[in-house]
């Protein structure tokens, strides 16, 4: 990333409003409200579908358009003066974990929203139009895999894969994206893939280093590639009484044999790399039965490409290597390449901070975002705030109403820069 340039002159600015837009946070907190103090709003289930329309309200309430497209993913847009100027686009997600909280992803919808209502108040005509999106699917929790809305979007997933997708109940995403567009009958139409001028995207750190150094605004670099994987262990069922131990094909024993393995090999002494078994299912699951089939997946990330290529080719080998009775299936589910944010977005992200005297540091990005599919297309960065004690996809997660308004200014600021460019 080039120095940023903080003696730049003509920074434009527009007074944001940090109350407004803590106030919509409260209001969408309560779309999903859990006991905890948190929020379960699954990506287009009723309640998402719910935060969708009360965003277009308050757009109609504007005099903003928004359009859908075939993937379910919103786009609300304050009109410019040059309309075949590719948008000047912000935004996230509305959609959480199952157990979430009240900032991941919506933080960065209703950052983008203010930043057009703030421009909007200040009565300037933009050269470019001005976007707020709602990337649709980003958690995975309901339709694996997350960040669907944004990669269908940029072409990485096709798109009657995408529609084609079910939850665990059967549920075709096509279906759900009908239930939206239905609910919306407002909306226009949205091209896939229609061309975007620059992307900018506001969210919690969901890490504690912000915090920790006392920094209000976090310019990401850059986001790690990963690689999944699942694996299917398949032994045979027998008697836990009848069954002797040298005649067994106990998957179980298999499995954890290679999760073993696979944590010999999958660490480092910088700890860059993460590795996760996050999901280890045991069948049948009787007591007194011998397990038959272990399901479990891997998540393996890391910011170099040589380390995702020389680690993850490892993982069917190892897994192969540590059965001893029984057969093994590997399959990758997805991969993706890391991102470096450079350019433009990034370096008026840091010219706005220092303008507005927020502290800043550069960060990098342990989680994926959507804006990752976009780095290759259009100028395109991340502005992060810190998030209390770093928790995150949990419904203790905070963030401070200073963050947020701070954050917010800073993105309406570059926002109204990129779009007067010439
Ligand atoms: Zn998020």
């Amino acid at each position: 990333m080039s120095p940023p340039d903080h003696a730049l002159p003509n920074r434009l600015s527009v007074p944001t409003d940090g109350e407004r837009v803590w106030r919509n946070h409260m209001i969408m907190a309560k779309l999903g409200a859990t006991p905890k103090g948190g929020v379960c709003r699954l990506a287009l289930t009723p309640l998402d579908i719910e935060a969708h329309c009360l965003l277009a309200r308050w757009a109609e309430a504007r005099g903003f358009t928004y359009d859908l497209d075939a993937v379910g993913n919103m786009f609300i847009r304050r009109a410019g003066s040059e309309p075949d100027l590719p948008p000047i686009s912000s935004g996230s997600h509305t959609d959480t974990q199952i157990t979430g909280g009240r900032f991941d992803g919506i933080f960065g919808v209703l950052a983008a929203f203010e930043a057009l209502e703030a421009i909007d108040d200040a009565g300037i005509v933009t050269r470019h139009p001005l976007e707020a999106v709602v990337w649709n699917n980003e958690e995975g929790s309901r339709f694996y895999p997350g960040c669907m809305g944004s990669a269908a979007y940029a072409g990485v997933l096709g798109l009657d894969r995408v529609l084609d997708t079910t939850d665990r109940d059967g549920i075709p995403l096509r279906r759900e994206v009908a239930a939206l567009r239905a609910a919306l009958p407002g909306a226009g139409t949205r091209a896939l893939g229609a061309p975007i001028g620059a992307l900018i995207e506001a969210h919690i750190e969901q890490g504690p280093i912000l915090e920790a150094e006392g920094k209000t605004i976090g310019i990401v670099t850059g986001m790690q590639g990963n690689r999944r994987f699942q694996v299917e262990v398949l032994g045979e069922e027998a008697h836990a009484g009848g069954s002797q131990r040298r005649y067994r094909k106990d998957a179980l024993v298999d499995a954890v044999a290679m999760v073993t393995a696979l944590h010999g090999v999958f660490h480092d002494p910088e700890d860059i790399i993460r590795f996760t078994i996050g999901r280890f299912e045991v069948s049948p699951g009787g007591l007194a039965v011998v397990p038959g089939r272990v399901f479990f997946t891997i998540d393996f990330r890391h910011p170099e490409q040589s380390t995702l290529d020389r680690l993850g080719d490892q993982v069917e080998g190892l897994c192969r290597a540590a059965a001893k009775s029984c057969a093994v299936q590997v399959t990758e589910i997805s991969r993706s390449a890391p991102v470096a944010f450079t350019g433009a977005v990034p370096d008026g992200i840091a010219r706005a901070a220092a303008a507005h005297g927020y502290a800043y540091r550069e960060i990098y990005s342990g989680a994926g975002h959507d804006c990752r599919y976009f780095a290759d297309h259009c100028p395109t960065g991340m502005i992060f705030i810190p998030c209390e004690r770093g928790i995150s996809h949990n419904e203790a997660e905070n963030a401070s109403p200073g963050d947020i308004a701070a954050a917010t200014q800073v993105l309406a600021d570059v926002m109204l820069e990129l779009a007067q460019r010439r």
